[in-house]
Parts: C-alpha cells; sequence; structure tokens
C-alpha cells in the first residue's frame, strides 16, 4: 500500500502553499501547472498579517519577505482634492503580531516555488502539464485529464484533487458546469511599476480618488539608500459603461502609457505628480477588473477548490493573495484531523465557503474603497473637512466590519490558536 496522494492543479500561490503545507503535515502531492517555466509574473500584491502568520509557521521568515517586498505601515485614502478621507496603521504597527507585506508578486512566487523545490524535490511542480477534467472512482479515488505542452495527454491517479487553477479554473467549470461566465461590473485596470521616491511613511498603500476613477499605489521594495526611489506598485483605474461586455481579446494585454494616461493628466498635487508615476513605467498591463460569482460549494466528492478558483474576488480588499495561503492553511489543519479524506475536503468546504463568498460580494461592492462611495454620494468627493461628511466614528466602524469580514479583526487573528499546531503530522515527519 502506498501513502496517500493529493494532485494540485496550479502552481501560483494556493497551489503552491497548498502543496508546502501538505508536506509540512506528511501528505505526499504532485503540483501540475500549466506554464512551461515558472517567471517572475505580476506586479504588487498584499499579504496581509493573516497569510503573514501562516507563512511564518511554513518556516518562511521575515528575512525572506524582506527580500521580496517590504513591511506595509500603513493604508490611506485621499479625496480628488488631495485631502485625506481615511488613514490608519498596518501590520505591527496597527497592533498585529504579524506584519503586512507589500511584494512583488513574482519575486514572492519563485520564493515559494524554489521552496517547493527544496523541500519535496525537483520532481513537484510537473510544469508544462495542463488539467482539463477530472474522473472520480467509485472507491472514492479520483484520476486527472493532463494535457501536456508537448501535445501528449496522460491521466494520473490520487487520493484527492485539489483545483487551484485560478480564476479560469478547469477543475471549477467540471464541478460547476452551469457557473455563470467570469462578472466584469465595468472597472478597467492599467497596472504598472515605476521607480520614484515613496511618500508618506515610505511604505504606505495610497487609494486616491473616487470609486470610479482613482490610483492606487504603494511601493513594494524599501527606498534605495543612494537613489532614494523604490519600486512603486500602482494601478489606474476608470470604470466605464459594461452594458456590452468586455470588448478585448483576452483579460490581459500590455498597453501604452499614452493609451490611458489622459485619464489622470490633470492629477498633479505639491506631494504627487500620477501622470510623472504613470510614465515612469517600463511596461503597462490593462484589465478588467473581474471576478466571479460565489458557486454554493468548493467540494465534489474527492475534488476541492482552493484560491482563486474557489473565490476570485476584485482586488479592492487586497486579499485574494492572502485568502489562498489561508485557504491551503484550513485545508491542512482539516487533514490533521480527519485525514487525507472527502470528509476534511467538507469540513474544509463548510468552514471557509461561505464566509469567503460573502466576502467576494463585500469587495465587489468596493470592500474597504467603500468609504469613497460614501463620501462621493455625500459630496462628489470634493470637501474641505472630511468630518464633516463623514464622521471619524462612521468611518471607523466602516473598516472594521470590512476587517471583521475578512478574517483581520485585530484581536480574534491575535488571540486565534495556530491554524495547524506546530508538529502536527499524519504522515512521517518532514523536513521543511
Ligand atoms: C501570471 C499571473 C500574474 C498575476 N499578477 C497579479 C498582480 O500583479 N496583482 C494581483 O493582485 N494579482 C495577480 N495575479 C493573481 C494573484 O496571484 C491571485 O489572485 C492570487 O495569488 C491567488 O492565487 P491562485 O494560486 O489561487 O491563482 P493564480 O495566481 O491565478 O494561479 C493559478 C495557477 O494555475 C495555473 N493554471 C491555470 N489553469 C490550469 C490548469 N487547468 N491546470 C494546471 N495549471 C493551471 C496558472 O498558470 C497559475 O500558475 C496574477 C496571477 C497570475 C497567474
Amino acid at each position: 500500500m502506498t501513502d496517500p496522494l493529493v494532485i494540485i492543479a496550479g502552481g501560483g500561490i494556493g497551489g503552491l502553499a497548498t502543496a508546502l503545507t501538505l508536506h509540512q503535515i506528511g501528505v505526499r502531492c504532485i503540483v501540475f501547472e500549466s506554464a512551461r517555466d515558472m517567471r517572475p509574473l505580476g506586479v504588487g500584491i498584499n499579504l496581509q498579517p493573516n497569510a503573514v502568520r501562516e507563512l511564518y509557521d511554513l518556516g518562511i521568515t521575515a528575512d525572506e519577505l524582506d527580500r521580496v517586498g517590504l513591511p506595509a505601515q500603513e493604508w490611506a485614502l485621499v479625496g480628488l482634492n488631495g485631502n485625506d478621507i481615511y488613514s490608519e496603521p498596518r501590520g505591527l504597527l496597527a497592533g498585529y503580531h504579524w506584519p503586512q507585506y507589500a511584494v512583488h508578486r513574482g519575486r514572492f512566487h519563485m520564493l515559494l516555488f524554489e521552496r517547493v523545490l527544496a523541500a519535496i524535490g525537483a520532481d513537484a511542480v510537473r510544469l508544462g502539464s495542463r488539467i482539463v477534467g477530472y474522473r472520480k472512482a467509485s472507491n472514492g479515488a479520483v484520476s486527472a485529464r493532463i494535457e501536456q505542452a508537448s501535445g501528449s495527454t496522460a491521466e494520473v491517479h490520487g487520493d484527492l484533487l485539489i483545483g487551484a487553477d485560478g480564476i479560469h479554473s478547469a477543475v471549477r467549470a467540471q464541478m460547476h458546469p452551469t457557473q455563470p461566465p467570469i462578472h466584469w461590473g465595468g472597472a478597467v485596470m492599467w497596472r504598472g511599476t515605476t521607480w520614484a521616491k515613496p511618500i508618506r511613511t515610505g511604505a504606505s498603500f495610497v487609494g486616491l480618488g473616487t470609486h470610479r476613477h482613482r490610483i492606487v499605489f504603494y511601493p513594494i521594495s524599501p527606498a534605495d539608500p543612494k537613489t532614494g526611489l523604490a519600486m512603486i506598485n500602482w494601478i489606474a483605474e476608470v470604470t466605464i459603461d459594461n452594458t456590452d461586455g468586455w470588448k478585448q481579446l483576452g483579460w490581459f494585454r500590455p498597453v501604452g502609457v499614452s493609451d490611458f494616461v489622459h485619464h489622470f493628466e490633470n492629477w498633479t498635487w505639491d506631494w504627487l505628480d500620477v501622470p510623472a508615476l504613470l510614465r515612469g513605467a517600463d511596461s503597462v498591463f490593462e484589465n478588467p477588473m473581474i471576478d466571479r460569482d460565489p458557486v454554493s460549494t468548493w467540494h465534489d466528492g474527492s475534488v476541492a477548490l482552493l484560491g482563486d478558483a474557489a473565490h476570485a474576488m476584485y482586488p479592492t480588499g487586497s486579499n485574494g493573495a492572502s485568502q489562498a495561503i489561508v485557504d491551503a492553511r484550513v485545508l491542512g489543519a482539516a487533514m490533521v484531523r480527519e485525514g487525507v479524506t472527502q470528509k476534511a475536503l467538507g469540513e474544509y468546504d463548510a468552514k471557509l465557503c461561505g464566509p469567503i463568498s460573502e466576502l467576494v460580494l463585500r469587495n465587489r461592492s468596493a470592500g474597504p474603497f467603500g468609504l469613497l462611495n460614501i463620501v462621493d454620494a455625500r459630496c462628489g468627493g470634493r470637501f474641505a473637512n472630511i468630518d464633516q461628511v463623514i464622521a471619524p466614528e462612521e468611518r471607523a466602524q466602516f473598516m472594521a466590519g470590512y476587517k471583521a469580514a475578512a478574517g483581520l479583526a485585530i484581536d480574534n487573528l491575535n488571540r486565534a490558536p495556530p491554524t495547524i499546531s506546530r508538529g502536527s503530522q499524519i504522515g512521517p515527519l518532514q523536513a521543511i
């Protein structure tokens, strides 16, 4: 008899966090990733304290995270007149026991990839292998159909299949064949990075504008001591009429700054020059802000969904990647209790599918940026004294409500026992 095997579809942040977690608790797994090679793709993402806690428990150190990003210190919303609407400290400064990190998505992804190879072995991630469907066997096992980049096909057998294959998940499409198409609410995002002087704390996330027309920016590297410049991740965003649906071919394409900079041409203050920030980028990508309608379950017998495949969400709350990491850990904890079984998948689903589906809808209605909607509705986004538009208590209450929904209520998180207790094993001890 061989040890149970978990097949993971997708080697993104969710799939790799799952592989590391399963290895830590002594469960065999193989990741099948459609990309032919792993490259440091993407720009900035945030790792919230709830995810950093799990990364630390996986043995990833602050030093390693410091090499791919920096601890975030502040989150701020600013009106079109350049005045603050709201600001709060983040991470350790806010009282969490763990920092929040603003990282380069690609470099963080490569960190996880190298960790997986070092811990599990060079064969742990099969590149150029797209999972196109699954078949549940009558004995409770599962087979996944794989299309190789070479054109050949294969079938792999395991005890469980985890669909961590992102927003266009093939596993989810089979699990929920009647799911509606991708949802696009009309927001178009242009993303890039520019070397520039960081403002405010030097590690501040700033959302400036209105809920339909804004720029978000934050550094994802410390400032170079010689030049004072940091890598600033920015997302410029405009909401347009979506009645006819997204007309571009594909969801992600390189564009020139001249295609969209006119939306931000007058956005200059003595402390910020938005057109210069946008023009300073080497390359820019356009993509619509999309998510998926929640589904009733992420679980189908020996198959479960995880990460974006389960809960693709608008990036308004900066918690897509963090939630994928938390999913992996909650799944691992369920396996510690129930073994490599369908029951464990059911427990994982029962714990997360409902509340995280609610978070998807909360982010769709602007997430923490909802404060901008309120300010816009009350004064068109222009104000002299924000307290006369929305009282400090109302602002604080709004943000507390969001954090509780996202699993980020400070006291709750600080008090919570580890998701997976140190040394928990359901197989032989693994070095990580
Ligand atoms: C290339 C890339 C760049 C990104 N850049 C950003 C960014 O700049 N900012 C941001 O906020 N978010 C970005 N994201 C999304 C962000 O990483 C995710 O929202 C979050 O990390 C959750 O991760 P995930 O692992 O669930 O999904 P994903 O990160 O989407 O990972 C899914 C993985 O599965 C693979 N895959 C897809 N289909 C199959 C299949 N059928 N079989 C096998 N493998 C499959 C994909 O190649 C991918 O590696 C990016 C995602 C990708 C894939």
